[in-house]
C-alpha cells in the first residue's frame, strides 16, 4: 500500500512525515501547527495530532498495512504510542528525545515559573512581561524542520515560552502579563534555566518649588559632603518608602543654583530605580517629602512614562518662563528709564553668546531668544524689580548685566551704565 493512496488528513500526513525523521515531544509537534485552532495549548495540539495519527496508522494495519508503518515511527512519537506498541510487539517502547527541545521544555517552563514568582513578589510587581532567550542551535533546528516540511502554521519556541510562562504566573499569583506599562520584565533563558527580573523604574509626574537659594537640582557630592542641598536629596525619602535604589530627577529645564523656583513650580518626572514597593499613594509620598525638609516642596500629579521624560526634555527650549529679578543699577534708576527698558525689550530677540560664567563647561555659541514681556518698577533709588517673560533658555542675569557686550541688547546697554541681577526667582514655567 503506497502512502499516496491513504485517505488521511493534512495534519496526520504532515505529522507522520516529520515524525518519521524527527522525534518530537507533544509541545514541539503542536507548535509546528500553533496557528491552527484557537484557545488550545501546543501540548494539546501535539497530543491530539499524535493520538489521531496513531489511530489512523492502527486502522491501516488492521486493513492490511505492515506493522512497520507504525512501529518505525513509534519511538519518535513517544508516550502516546507506547500502548499500541506494546500490544503489537509485546515490547516496551523506547522513546527518543525531542529533536527540538531535547525533552526539556516541559520541565523548563514549570521551573522557570517557580523561580519567577518569588522575584515578582519581592518587587511588588503587578504587571509584567516575559522575555525569552533561546540558544541559537535550538531556534535553527526548529526553523529547519519548518522549512523542510513547508509547515506554515507554526510559531517560534520563544513565543511559546513567553506565553506559557506568563499564563502560568498569572494563574498562580496576583499579577498580570501585560504589555501596557509593564513594571518588570521576567527574563528566562532556555535551556540553561536562568531566570532574572528587570524591574522598571517607578516614574512620577509632578512639580517642585525651591523656596530657598543655593539649592541645586541634582545631587552634587564632594569629598566634604554635598556641595549644596539638592532637589534630588529632598526626594530621598522616596527611597525609604519604596525600597528603591536611587532617585533621579528629570526636570523640565533648570534654574540657577541661587535662583528660587516659586509660583507655578517646575514640571518634573521623578524616577525611582528598582523599587520594591509601588502601591504607595501619591499623597503619602508627597506629604512625606514635604514634611522632611523646609526648602523644597513638591506636588505629585500622577504616574509618568519614558515618553513623558523625553517630552519634558525636548520641549524645554520652547517653553515660556517668567522671572522676577531684583536689579541694582549704578547711580540709581528712574521710572522713565524703566519704561524705556520695557518698550525696548518687549518682543525683542536677544543675542547671547554663552555667558562668561558658564564658558568653562559649555561651548561658546550664539543663541537667540525672544523677550515676550517686561514689567518693571523701582523699589528704592538704586533697586528695581522686573517681571520678565521670555522664551526658555534665555540667560536672564546676562540680559540685565550685558555680560561685557556678549548679550545684546541688555539693561546695561539701554541704560548706558551698569545694571546687575541681585536676586532671581523663576515664577512661572509653562508646560
Ligand atoms: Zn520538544
Amino acid at each position: 500500500m503506497s502512502e499516496d493512496h491513504i485517505d488521511w488528513g493534512y495534519l496526520e500526513r504532515k505529522a507522520w512525515e516529520v515524525l518519521k525523521k524527527y522525534p518530537l515531544c507533544d509541545r514541539c509537534l503542536g507548535r509546528l501547527f500553533a496557528r491552527l485552532g484557537h484557545g488550545l495549548s501546543n501540548k494539546d495540539r501535539g497530543r491530539a495530532i499524535k493520538t489521531s495519527l496513531i489511530m489512523t496508522l492502527h486502522k491501516m494495519i488492521i486493513e492490511g498495512a505492515p506493522q512497520s508503518i507504525f512501529t518505525d515511527v513509534a519511538p519518535n512519537i513517544g508516550g502516546p504510542a507506547s500502548g499500541l506498541y506494546r500490544k503489537l510487539t509485546g515490547q516496551d517502547l523506547e522513546e527518543r528525545t525531542c529533536a527540538i527541545c531535547g525533552g526539556r521544555l516541559e520541565t523548563f517552563i514549570e521551573e522557570a515559573v517557580e523561580r519567577a514568582i518569588p522575584l515578582i513578589k519581592a518587587y511588588g510587581v503587578k504587571r509584567f512581561i516575559v522575555g525569552a532567550r533561546v540558544s541559537p542551535p535550538i531556534l535553527e533546528r526548529e526553523e529547519r524542520i519548518k522549512e523542510e516540511y513547508k509547515l506554515e502554521h507554526g510559531e517560534s519556541i520563544r513565543a511559546e515560552i513567553r506565553r506559557e510562562i506568563g499564563k502560568l504566573i498569572q494563574e498562580r499569583i496576583d499579577a498580570v502579563a501585560e504589555f501596557e506599562r509593564p513594571e518588570a520584565t521576567i527574563l528566562v533563558e532556555f535551556p540553561s534555566g536562568a531566570v532574572w527580573i528587570q524591574v522598571n523604574s517607578l516614574l512620577l509626574r509632578g512639580r517642585y518649588w525651591k523656596l530657598g537659594r543655593m539649592i541645586s537640582q541634582a545631587y552634587w557630592p564632594t569629598p566634604e559632603g554635598p556641595k549644596y542641598f539638592s532637589i534630588e536629596q529632598a526626594l530621598w525619602p522616596l527611597l525609604k518608602l519604596t525600597g528603591g535604589e536611587r532617585v533621579i530627577l528629570h526636570a523640565s529645564g533648570r534654574e540657577d543654583v541661587d535662583a528660587r523656583m516659586l509660583g507655578t513650580g517646575r514640571p518634573m518626572v521623578v524616577e525611582v530605580k528598582v523599587p520594591r514597593r509601588r502601591d504607595i499613594p501619591l499623597q503619602e509620598m508627597e506629604e512625606t517629602i514635604n514634611k522632611s525638609n523646609r526648602w523644597v516642596k513638591i506636588a505629585l500629579e500622577g504616574y509618568a512614562t519614558r515618553q513623558d521624560i523625553t517630552l519634558y526634555k525636548s520641549e524645554e527650549a520652547r517653553k515660556e518662563k517668567t522671572y522676577k529679578a531684583l536689579i541694582a543699577v549704578e547711580g540709581g534708576v528712574a521710572e522713565e528709564e524703566l519704561r524705556k527698558i520695557e518698550e525696548e525689550l518687549t518682543g525683542r530677540v536677544i543675542m547671547q553668546r554663552t555667558p562668561t560664567r558658564v564658558l568653562h563647561r559649555r561651548p561658546d555659541i550664539l543663541r537667540r531668544r525672544r523677550v515676550l514681556e517686561t514689567s518693571c518698577k523701582t523699589l528704592t533709588k538704586t533697586l528695581a524689580e522686573c517681571l520678565i517673560t521670555a522664551e526658555g533658555g534665555l540667560y536672564v542675569k546676562e540680559l540685565i548685566s550685558g555680560d561685557n557686550g556678549r548679550t545684546t541688547p541688555s539693561f546695561s546697554e539701554i541704560l548706558g551704565r551698569g545694571a546687575e541681577c541681585v536676586e532671581l526667582d523663576v515664577v512661572a514655567v509653562k508646560l
